[in-house]
């Protein structure tokens, strides 16, 4: 490992701010793994077929298909990182407990680190992420906290707060803390960065992907406009969130479904100045989309992964033949089996397209 002073990834190019952080090389897959964690990263990138050519798109669309983790999603590939970075650094040792406030994800990526090296994990949690990702960091081992889902994240009864409350009252206790951990981004800027540049020859003409902490989009856009400077980068949004750019984007102040992106403050692993456009998704877009990945591509990802294709469909339409838009699919449908997979729950949610039931009609006439 080499340190660094290097800009990109950490900190904000506007404001010049910068953190010092290592780069790792990637390293190829051993024969035979060492542990589950030695199979994360090296996702696939898959090109989508049907639903680009039914949009009207000319370019090539390719997802980077992410619940090929051992966890099930992106987030293990910064769980891993910043694992490995606090141990190298001696800031936690087997037998200490790791603390996170999370949307369930990087919980259930730290808590599968926890199991495989011997630590204890408390994770943090809103009331609205599904009971699918409890039940798994339960297995896992984790223990969980649920937070109310309408406190704001500085609120003393936020799932930040009482993951900061807890790491105060835990001897030997550590939050790795995703939303200011150089290594979020980092972690992308090492691997899922570099994955899409060698699997594409260097050639990428937009990147399309939604935004939580914002380690991911940050990491990737960054690494990819140092070998395409031309590469639009689209950073996708809910409408309830307040992300996006310009602020006039950011209207409504409803509650939103789909779980994993969009927050009411900016995280620092976000560098809004990587990203050239918003998109402000809708809920019924996203599940439909997800819907669509499952049924005409063969893809079962999540709901995060409609919201990140709609802000594809709408962003590529100015692409032509022979580009090439990259979309990033963080999670499997796994988290949601019993949420927009299950159709009463759609119905009951007012999701079920026109489309959908339109097809329901004709199979059952
Ligand atoms: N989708 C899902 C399902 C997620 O769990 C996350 C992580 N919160 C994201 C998207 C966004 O990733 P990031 O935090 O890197 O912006």
């Amino acid at each position: 490992q080499q340190p660094c002073e290097c800009h990109g990834p950490v900190g904000d190019a506007s404001t010049g701010r910068t953190i010092p952080h290592f780069h790792q090389s990637r390293v190829p897959k051993p024969k035979i793994m060492d542990s589950i964690l030695d199979q994360v990263g090296d996702t696939p990138l898959i090109r989508l077929n049907k639903i680009p050519a039914e949009e009207g798109l000319e370019c090539e669309v390719l997802a980077k298909v992410e619940f090929f983790n051992p966890g099930g999603s992106v987030k293990d590939r910064i769980a891993k990182r910043m694992f490995e970075e606090a141990e190298r650094k001696g800031i936690i040792k087997p037998g200490y407990t790791v603390i996170e406030p999370t949307s369930g994800n990087t919980g259930i990526g730290l808590a599968l680190c926890a199991a495989v090296k011997g630590y204890r994990a408390i994770i943090t949690m809103p009331e609205k992420m599904s009971q699918e990702k409890v039940d798994v960091l339960k297995a896992l081992g984790a223990e969980i906290v649920r937070t109310p889902t309408e406190a704001a994240y500085d609120a003393p009864e936020s799932h930040i707060s009482v993951a900061k409350r807890l790491n105060e009252q835990i001897p030997n206790s550590v939050i790795l803390d995703q939303y200011a951990n150089p290594y979020n981004p980092v972690a992308h800027y090492d691997t899922t960065a570099e994955e899409i540049l060698e699997a594409c020859d260097g050639r990428i003409d937009m990147l399309v992907a939604g935004a939580g902490t914002g380690g991911t989009i940050t990491g990737i856009a960054k690494k990819i406009k140092e070998v395409c400077p031309n590469c639009v980068v689209i950073g996708v949004d809910p409408h309830g969130s307040i992300l996006a750019q310009p602020e006039s984007l950011n209207t409504e102040t409803s509650s939103y479904q789909v779980e994993g992106i969009g927050y009411d403050f900016i995280p620092e692993a976000l560098d809004r100045s990587v990203i050239d456009e918003w998109y402000k998704s809708n809920d019924k877009e996203s599940f439909a989309l997800a819907r669509r990945l499952i049924k005409e591509e063969g893809i079962l990802s999540g709901g995060s992964s409609g919201t990140a294709l709609a802000g594809a469909i709408h962003a590529a339409k100015r692409l032509g033949k022979g580009q090439r838009c990259v979309v990033i699919l963080p999670d499997s449908v796994r988290n949601y089996m019993t949420k927009f997979l299950n159709d009463d729950w759609m119905r009951k949610n007012h999701f079920l397209d026109d489309r959908a039931k339109q097809e329901r009609v004709e199979a059952t006439a």
